[in-house]
């Protein structure tokens, strides 16, 4: 079992694994550790053949608040890992260092969590903001709480979505187009109208309906739900999703390396707290040292 810090790993029943982000106080932010042990969990559950079902929730009143945009080393907190390609480039200067992060610890591992062979289910409350989707959205299954709340604010931040962009097969066309033109929050019931949580359930009840859900998939055969996620997860990969994934991802890195141009940071700052363009003018510092 690896070691954790920013995270809690149980198995509440046979056969469920429990991930739980426990960083409550910052509302869950992601930061580079976090996102490897995240990765570390879910290949745990995976590696593990007793284990039919893997929950991810979270601590706190908020699922996740995306990415932890303060975090001044986070090229230094990478370490290479198995994705489904080798990343390479983490050392190196400019854009070439910024793809290589992103594709390894947003895109890469996104997209691996969502073929992990084994039902996943994210419990979701609160706010789920930008990077919260990218844990969210690669799940199989969502359970909302009545205060759940989803938004991708990136374009306000001048990029073009996050990292994972699957917002299109999540809502539909239009509503992912407004979301992004907008930065509007999605709430659960909307949420639940638009097919992107199967169910809206008392902040209160979230754990329980998770588990009462988990425990009727994890009865079932074990290599069905494999192959049953395969056959599902088939249907999007046919109507070229990865193709679509890596161009969204291509055009976010050049939003990236405008806003270096223009503004000496990732994002454009008009649209940032004062604390985090200190704060990511100082990680631009530390990478610009390497
Ligand atoms: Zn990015």
């Amino acid at each position: 079992m690896p070691e954790f810090k920013a995270l809690i790993y149980d198995v509440p029943e046979a056969g469920i694994a429990r991930i739980t982000l426990n960083k409550p106080n910052m509302a869950n932010a992601q930061d580079t550790a976090l996102l490897y042990e995240l990765n570390d969990a879910f290949d745990h559950a995976a590696h593990d053949d007793d284990i039919r079902v893997i929950i991810l929730a979270a601590n706190g009143k908020h699922f996740s608040a995306g990415h932890d945009l303060s975090e001044t080393d986070g090229h230094g907190a990478m370490r290479t890992h198995q994705t489904v390609a080798p990343v390479c480039g983490f050392g190196c200067a400019g854009a070439e260092a910024q793809m290589a992060r992103e594709e390894e610890i947003y895109l890469g591992f996104s997209d691996r969590w969502r073929n992990i062979p084994k039902p996943t289910i994210a419990a979701v409350q609160g706010k789920c903001i930008a990077g919260g989707l990218m844990l969210a959205w690669p799940c199989d299954i969502i359970i909302a709480a009545d205060d759940a709340a989803f938004a991708d604010p990136t374009v306000s931040f001048g990029v073009c979505g996050h990292e994972y962009f699957t917002h299109v097969w999540e809502v539909g066309i239009r509503k992912a187009k407004e979301m992004l033109f907008t930065s509007d929050e999605i709430k659960a019931d909307d949420a639940l109208r638009l097919g992107m949580v199967n169910q809206v359930v008392p902040r209160t009840e979230l754990m329980d309906a998770t588990l009462a859900m988990a425990r009727r998939i994890a009865a079932k055969s074990r290599f069905a739900l494999k192959l049953t996620k395969l056959a599902a997860n088939g249907v999007q990969d046919a109507q070229g999703r990865q193709v679509a994934l890596r161009n969204a991802f291509h055009l976010h890195q050049l939003a990236h390396t405008h806003n270096l141009k223009v503004f000496d940071m990732l994002l454009d700052p008009s649209g940032l707290p004062e604390a985090t363009r200190k704060a990511m003018a100082a990680r631009l510092a530390a990478a610009g040292k390497k």
